[in-house]
């Protein structure tokens, strides 16, 4: 067997990882080419991307959702799959959580008119949905305007429609900040263990002390 070349050694010591790839136009299949490991940062989502919409990696196509990642030491950004973005982003959850997100967020916006709004007597009108209070209301002066919650919309618009559409986008970002910031915090770890109680008429109380002596008298 001929000896690795220098660039595989390199590959090899940098610890750099090279995705499968199964199409031969593969940008990535090229031996030239690295990836760094870590350190990827999903810079947007492409929903239904056009024309030649294959994961760079894989080469899967046709493909829904585009993840644009970038690195500080990679000069392009690439498109990869969801489950190639999952290999190099830090959070292997990433990847499936932006599309469901975007899915999630299509089916709402194009729903959102038929949402239960309430129209009060003076029209304003309510809604609430996934724990957020909605009111679109109309100005004195006769544009729109509208409240997340106790927050103010910053504009106003000359017509309802506007108002609707920009209070979706209101309550969704509202929405997304919490939805991060949840995922964002440490899982409680379960310690609560069930423990099956002690069973005969055994000194139980002895075996503690003894325990505590065996332990060390600094931890009785
Ligand atoms: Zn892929």
């Amino acid at each position: 067997m001929p000896d690795a070349c220098p660039e595989a050694k390199r590959y090899e010591r940098s610890g750099e990882r090279r995705l499968n790839s199964v199409n031969p136009d593969n940008l990535y299949d090229d031996r030239d080419v690295h990836l760094p490991s870590s350190g990827w940062r999903c810079e947007r989502l492409i929903p239904f991307p056009e024309g030649d919409g294959s994961c760079q990696a894989c080469g899967k196509r046709p493909i829904r959702y585009l993840h644009e990642l970038r690195h500080a030491n990679y000069d392009k950004p690439i498109r990869l799959c969801t489950g190639c973005a999952r290999k190099l982003e830090a959070d292997p959850r990433a990847a499936r959580w932006r599309v469901n997100d975007a899915r999630d967020e299509a089916k709402m916006r194009a729903h959102w008119r038929e949402q239960n709004w309430w129209i009060s007597e003076n029209q304003n009108w309510y809604l609430r949905i996934r724990g957020f209070g909605v009111t679109l209301y109309e100005t004195r002066n006769g544009s729109w305007a509208f409240f997340i919650d106790h927050r103010q919309s910053s504009d106003t618009y000359d017509a309802w429609d506007e108002a609707m559409a920009a209070a979706f986008d209101a309550f969704w970002q509202r929405r997304m900040r919490d939805v991060e910031a949840q995922r964002a915090r440490p899982k409680k770890a379960n310690t609560k263990v069930m423990l099956p109680k002690p069973k005969g008429d055994r000194d139980w109380a002895r075996l503690d002390r003894e325990f505590a002596e065996m332990l060390g008298n600094d931890h009785a």
